[in-house]
């Protein structure tokens, strides 16, 4: 059997772990997390990153800092995961979700100038599958209209748009690693800061409120409570079972696209015949290969598919019911415009197995498979 996903392990996770333990350093902001913040930091090239438990609370995070108050308004793509709603909506905003474009799935930058009205605060963007959402424009528009920007880079890291990483771009980033992500701490993620003004208030609301990192670092003698805040920080032995994949990143990243690239060539001449439809890669954007997904032609098809596939030993998912026809999207959101894309497309779409230890070999029996199903 092939499954959907098998979370990243390298081999030397245990051991880190282990240093934690017999360290006796398993809370938060130890080495660990400083070694994952600053390789972050490096490779994105961005002000500040902060580890956190998870992208959701990096997403939450950042919309305490952009300073969502009830009634606000956020526009988002309909096609994503609740996430990208909910930080907002539990500050007492509004989501107010688009249409999505139909050849990367991302938010249409053409629609979201029209959906914004004098409650507009932010904008959250969606990296789908790690391909980058046409971010010039957006920029513009969120320079014009004075909305910060906060990205979804859940599916991004190792990604990046005309030469900057993904995360880097906006006002806010969010990374995730989860165990579906392409890099993982079981459950976890980060927040990118761009410009260092916003920093202190990150590491204080992160902190509960206190100036404890200050504190760390010998700036003051004690610390004290000085804000509202949570504890975002995630524990040591998570971050160190991460720090491992980060070490070797580029090989993870090169053998996900081998993976990814091969799907592609195999698949391309069912796409030619018009079976199929294969994903998008717009100029510009370069890729992280954080998943390979098609698109059937229709609902019946992709069910029938993802049986076929499973008769087969091979476990093929489907996800996001657009968020706008959601129970909690219809009770907080509203959507702006024409559901165009996002029902009809988020129906059509599957996503084939990809993770870390996939083999070619592995590939091509599921491409025979695909293959086998659309021809027949
Ligand atoms: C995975 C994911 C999230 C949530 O990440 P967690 O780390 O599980 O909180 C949010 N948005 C998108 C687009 C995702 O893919």
């Amino acid at each position: 059997m092939i499954n959907f996903n098998v979370p990243p392990y390298t081999g030397k996770e245990m051991e880190y772990i282990r240093q934690c333990v017999e360290n006796q350093k398993i809370c938060g902001d130890g080495s660990f997390t400083k070694k994952c913040n600053e390789w972050i930091e490096h490779k994105t090239d961005t002000a500040k990153c902060l580890m956190t438990t998870s992208c959701t609370h990096a997403l939450e995070l950042a919309a305490l800092l952009a300073e969502i108050k009830p009634g606000d308004e956020v526009i988002l793509p309909a096609y994503t995961f609740v996430s990208t709603a909910d930080a907002f909506v539990l500050r007492g905003a509004v989501p107010v979700f688009v249409d999505i474009r139909p050849d990367t799935m991302n938010i249409d930058e053409n629609l979201i100038e029209a959906a914004i009205t004098d409650k507009t605060k932010a904008i959250a963007p969606v990296h789908y599958a790690g391909v980058s959402c046409e971010m010039d424009k957006i920029m513009e528009i969120a320079e014009k209209y004075h909305l910060t920007v906060i990205e979804d880079a859940a599916q991004g890291i190792m990604s990046s748009y005309k030469g900057h990483a993904l995360g880097t771009i906006g006002d806010f980033g969010a990374f995730s690693f989860h165990e579906t992500k392409n890099f993982s701490m079981g459950e976890g993620g980060a927040l990118l800061i761009r410009d260092e003004k916003h920093i202190e208030d990150a590491e204080i609301i992160r902190e509960k409120g206190t100036n404890r990192s200050k504190f760390f670092r010998g700036q003051i003698d004690k610390y004290t409570w000085v804000n509202f805040g949570s504890s975002y920080l995630p524990s040591e032995m998570n971050v160190a079972y991460l720090y491992a994949q980060l070490e070797i990143a580029d090989e993870i990243t090169d053998h996900r696209l081998d993976c990814w690239n091969r799907y592609y060539e195999r698949l391309k001449p069912l796409a030619d015949a018009g079976k199929i439809e294969l994903p998008v890669v717009p100029e510009g954007c370069v890729h992280n290969a954080h998943m390979f997904y098609i698109k059937a032609a229709d609902l019946e098809q992709r069910s029938a598919f993802i049986q076929f596939m499973k008769e087969n030993g091979i476990m093929c998912v489907f996800h996001y019911i657009p968020l706008h026809t959601a129970p909690a999207g219809l009770k907080y959101g509203r959507f702006h415009g024409e559901d165009k894309y996002t029902t009809k497309e988020s129906e059509r779409l599957v996503r084939l197995p990809m993770f870390y230890k996939l083999t070619l070999e592995q590939v091509d029996h599921i491409c025979d498979k695909v293959i086998e199903f659309f021809k027949g």
